[in-house]
Parts: C-alpha cells; structure tokens; sequence
C-alpha cells in the first residue's frame, strides 16, 4: 500500500471537495465587503446570515446567538476572558478541568495571573468529569464553569447534560469546548442547558481558520476583537465570507449524515479496538469504552516510545499522533494521560488514530499489521523490556 493513511483527523481534516466548490465564488465573483451598501456585496450579508441559521439549527440555538470567529482557540479566549471580563465583579472564581485542550487551560493561566482563580477538576481512570467535585468545587463566587463536551486526545464524552443543570442550578454560567463533538455527537443547547459553545470548520471537513462562539440570548459578554461594528457588535473584522459558507456547507453535509456516519465510523473503531486488544499484548485502551468520539482510538503500549512508534508508522505512510498535535515535538508527556492516572513512562508510549468517514477497514488491517512489527521491534531494542520478559519467566 502505497497511498498516505490519514488517522489524525482530530487535529485536522481534509476539507470536503463540495465545500471548497461553495467557497469558491466567494473568493473571485462574490468578493464584496459585506458592510458595503451597494447591492453586488450586501448580498453577502443574507448569505452569512443563511449559514449562520444552518449551523444554529443545527445544535438547536437561533442564528442570533452564532457569532463567528477565526477557530475553536479564539472562541475559547472569548468565552474565558470576555465571561470573566464581564461577570468579575459578581466573582472571581471559574472552574474547568485537567484534560481540557490548551487554548483553555493557558486561557485559565492567564485569568489565574490576574487576579482571578481557577479550579481545575479531576477526572476517573476513563477521563470523566466526577460529578460530586464538581458539586463541592462550586463557591458563591464561581462564575464560570468550562468543561469541554469531548476530548481530543482520548475522546471521551463528557456527562454535559448534567453538568449543565448543575450548573444552572447554581446561577452559574456553563460553556462548553465542543470543537471534537460537534457534528460527531448529537448536541441541544437548551437540553446541555449550555450557555457558550465553541466549535471550530476544519475539524468537521470545513476550511481552517473558521470558527464560532455560540452565546446564548442573554448573556453580557462583550467584544473581544475590538473594531468595526461586525457581528452584531461583538466581533470586529471583515467577515470571513469564503470561510463562512464553507463552514455552513461542513455543517449541513455533516449534521446531515450524522447518525449513518458516526454509525460506521464507530464500527471500524471498534474493530480497530478490538484488533490491537488481541493481538498486540500489554497495551491499553485510554479513554472511556462506551462514551467516546465514534472516530477516536487511543492506546498506550507499555515498553515503547510514542514518538518512534510515530516515526516508523510515518515511514509506512501512516499518520497518527502521540498526543495533542500541540504537545507534540515537546518531551512531556500529555496532561490528558497523565489526569487519567497513567504513569509517565506509560503516557509516553501513546498513541491516538482518529478515523474519518473515508476510512476503510482495509486500510485499518494494513495499520494493525505494521503496528504489530513495530511494536514488536521497539520492544526487542528496549532493555526495559528484555527485564520484564526475563523476570517474568523467572
Ligand atoms: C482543535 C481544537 C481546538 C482549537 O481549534 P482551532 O480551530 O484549531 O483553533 C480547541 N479545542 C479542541 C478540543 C480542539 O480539538
């Protein structure tokens, strides 16, 4: 097999070849400022409000309560700093968890470093949220509380629903990273009682560079790109036309598809899964077996090296990851496998493939017959591994 084997679809994916058809226009014929009064670019303004509707509609909100960003980062940013920016004299206190994806957990240092504080929960052995610290976190002056709806690294989903009556419960603001479950896992705002959700294009085959913060009807935050009076006044900027119809194209193909697709994609998961647990010994699955991303597999391999195990399937065509894309390159392990209680020596040698709607059960035979290899080769050159074989047949 010659071709790439694409299992990184978690840090991102190929932008659909409709998608990019419905952009197109938008860069060479419909490239009118959209604030401009003259007919040819005011026309862009119905276009982004009908994508704006596409995508409310489909996590159950109303296109005025979509406002649209540059990424899932800057909707994170927004939410953190603008809620605390706005909410700072009611509290000061916001709570968030250990596995969330970077553009939260720095976000939340920053908030930490002026003056405001921050708990960051705990999660079980499978990366779930426990409800009861969550409860006892909670402080008369928390105005926040951020967990994300699925993880990127070990995918699993969270119990959003009920975090959010907790939250509401308590008059406390929830938002919700869902830049991995959204389009992958049916999403109701009014249901996860959510009051911010962020979502980024290019992790549902949409263009990068694109993104949305959803706010809820009612909730005072302010701009946070301070300018012209776009979006409603709270995001200054030339709207991303090209980016937006994308993004609306991405969302209606894939809440479109959404149970078929993540149906199959869950079986090949599965399989997958259920391959390397019985034919690959000392491994083991991370994240949660039943509450998790229909395309994400994630599994340490004891006596291996995350990173050589990366190098060697990359020159077997196949790309995967050892970790967040964001922590790769650095020596430490994951903050996510290391929340769920592994050991670092255990983290290290992680490896996550995250499956797309194009993949193939062939594709994944291929992949499991090399990992095996290498695997198997990795562990013959440690010398960890020659002790563990020789005590336990002592
Ligand atoms: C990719 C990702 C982000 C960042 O989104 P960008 O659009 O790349 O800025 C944030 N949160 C999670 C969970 C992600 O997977």
């Amino acid at each position: 097999m010659n071709k790439l084997i694409y299992l990184d679809n978690a840090a991102t994916t190929k932008t659909a070849p409709e998608v990019v058809k419905a952009m197109l226009p938008y860069f060479t014929e419909h490239y009118g400022n959209p604030s401009s009064v003259y007919g040819f670019a005011a026309a862009n303004k119905d276009v982004i409000t009908r994508q704006r509707e596409i995508i409310a509609e489909s996590i159950g909100a109303n296109g005025s309560e979509i406002y649209f960003t540059a990424g899932g980062s800057e909707s994170d940013n927004w939410a953190l700093k603008a809620t605390a920016e706005a909410y700072g004299k009611k509290g000061r206190h916001i709570i968030t968890t250990k596995i969330e994806h970077h553009a939260i957990l720095h976000t939340a240092d920053f908030l930490e470093k002026n003056g405001f504080e921050v708990t960051y929960l705990n999660v079980d052995e499978n990366g779930t949220v426990k409800l009861d610290e969550l409860k006892a976190a909670i402080r008369p002056d928390t105005i926040l509380i951020s967990v994300m709806f699925a993880n990127n690294e070990i995918g699993t989903i969270q119990p959003i629903e009920e975090i959010g009556e907790i939250a509401h419960e308590h008059g406390i603001l929830f938002h919700t990273d869902a830049v991995q479950a959204f389009c992958q896992v049916p999403i109701d705002v009014d249901v996860c009682h959510i009051d911010m959700l962020s979502a980024s294009a290019h992790k549902l085959n949409g263009p990068k560079g694109i993104g949305f913060l959803y706010i809820r009807k009612g909730v005072k935050i302010r701009s946070f790109i301070h300018g012209g009076a776009q979006e409603r006044k709270r995001r200054a900027g030339t709207e991303n036309v090209p980016g937006i119809v994308g993004f609306g194209k991405a969302v209606e193909r894939a809440a479109g598809s959404l149970k078929e697709r993540t149906a199959a994609e869950a079986e090949l998961r599965d399989y997958l899964i259920g391959r390397i647990e019985k034919e690959i010994p000392y491994c083991r699955l991370n994240g949660h077996r039943e509450n998790r991303l229909p395309n994400n597999v994630n599994f340490s391999f004891r006596f291996v090296e995350g990173e050589s195990l990366l190098i060697k399937l990359d020159m077997n065509g196949i790309c995967a990851s050892s970790g967040s894309a964001c922590t790769s390159g650095s020596l430490d392990p994951s903050h996510v496998l290391l929340a769920i209680g592994l050991p670092h020596e255990i983290a290290h040698g992680s490896l996550r493939m995250t499956l797309s709607e194009e993949t193939t059960r062939e594709e994944l035979d291929y992949v499991v017959e090399k990992l095996k290899t290498i695997v198997e080769d990795l562990r013959n050159m440690s010398p960890l591994y020659e002790d563990f074989i020789k005590n336990s047949k002592a």
